[in-house]
């Protein structure tokens, strides 16, 4: 038999953040002012252009040193009792349940909806009678950029008078503003990536005021420290890198749409399932399938045929040490996601014939 012709392997990701030349404007004006934190001008420029771009109020917007503190502060800020549970979806990232806890809370996980993979008001309010203790606060999650019904969230906010702070880490394209405190990370494998980074977006401003308090040492117009808080503002670097970003970001997003609706149109060609709205209502960083296999098994024979894959979720946060301890419902979904669900490369220089031998590879290593 002929060796097969080596094949030079596809990564899962490749970020691409703005350039050097795209920075330097930006970055002179950093010479300038000599500020390079602490709210400065280009933090607040770039606050500006995020809440331009969500068409929202200018005082919306709060840019972060990264997504898990600010999830962290939000908690925080929304008067969750410290020792209470926080209620969050089992199959997420690590960073979820890091923030809870950093926030002095007890992270509750519960089974997420098996169609949406995410945990929703009907979950929450499902395991509420049973709940091992107060329930102080709600995480719902995006999974890998698809939006949560904000809405939706907001009326459970007013039923239950449970506050819920929402961790939409990779949703940045898919986000709506509302009144609930909603973290996008820019982490540079995130869609609109500056290396470390993430903004809040929230319409009530009393309520970010609030936030931007638990992230600058509990100051608030004095060096007194009037509460318990963190450090998690955005420096001037990375606030001028984040304006860099957004100026690139149609031509980001458009890149994205190619790769995302060019795999979901050669997988569902093949029968697989893709998830809803994926590169057609909102792109992301990721692309992710439930596969009718198990997903490690799948993601060897892909290594094989020179496909790099990620279980960027892996078995679900109980399986994780860290969390072994945290009180939790039955996880049936969270299970069933956590074997079957595998990333495939996405990122934006995926040309057509990457995306052929993506799909066409994933086709056949299905078919074992
Ligand atoms: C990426 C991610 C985070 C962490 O974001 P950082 O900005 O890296 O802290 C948190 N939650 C989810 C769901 C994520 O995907």
């Amino acid at each position: 038999m002929p060796n097969p012709r080596p094949v030079a392997p596809i990564p899962v990701l490749r970020p691409r953040l703005p350039g050097a030349e795209a920075l330097l404007p930006w970055l002179r004006l950093i010479d300038q002012s000599r500020i390079y934190s602490n709210f400065g001008p280009l933090s607040e420029a770039f606050a500006h252009g995020v809440a331009d771009h969500l068409g929202i109020a200018p005082g919306g917007v709060l840019p972060l040193a990264n997504a898990t503190l600010g999830l962290t502060a939000g908690v925080m800020a929304v008067g969750a009792e410290r020792g209470s549970l926080c209620a969050i979806p089992a199959f997420t990232f690590a960073a979820t349940a890091h923030a809870v806890l950093a926030a002095g809370l007890e992270p509750w996980l519960l089974d997420v909806e098996e169609g949406s993979w995410q945990l929703t008001p009907r979950e929450v309010e499902q395991a509420l009678a049973a709940a091992p203790g107060p329930v102080g606060a709600v995480m719902p999650v995006c999974p890998f950029g698809q939006p949560v019904d904000w809405q939706a969230w907001t009326a459970f906010r007013h039923r239950s008078g449970i506050p819920v702070v929402i961790d939409a880490a990779a949703g940045f394209d898919g986000l709506r503003a509302s009144p609930l405190p909603t973290v996008v990370s820019l982490h540079a494998t995130k869609a609109l990536g500056i290396g470390e980074g993430a903004v809040m977006v929230c319409t009530d401003h009393d309520l970010l005021d609030e936030v931007k308090r638990r992230i600058n040492f509990g100051f608030q117009g004095s060096r007194v420290a009037g509460v318990i808080a963190t450090n998690a503002k955005m420096s001037e670097v990375h606030a001028a890198i984040g304006l860099a970003a957004l100026a690139a970001w149609p031509v980001t997003r458009a890149d994205f749409v190619r790769v995302q609706t060019g795999l979901r149109h050669r997988l569902e060609a093949g029968g697989l399932v893709c998830p809803a709205g994926i590169g057609e209502d909102w792109v992301s960083s990721t692309f992710c399938l439930r596969l009718p296999a198990d997903a490690a098994a799948t993601g060897g024979a892909l290594a094989c045929l020179g496909i790099e894959t990620r279980r960027w979720w892996g078995d679900g946060l109980h399986r994780h040490p860290a969390f072994g301890h945290c009180p939790r419902t039955q996880l049936p979904a969270t299970e069933a996601l956590g074997t079957a669900v595998l990333g495939l490369p996405c990122f934006v220089d995926l040309d057509e014939a990457a995306l052929d031998a993506i799909a066409s590879r994933t086709l056949a290593a299905l078919r074992g």
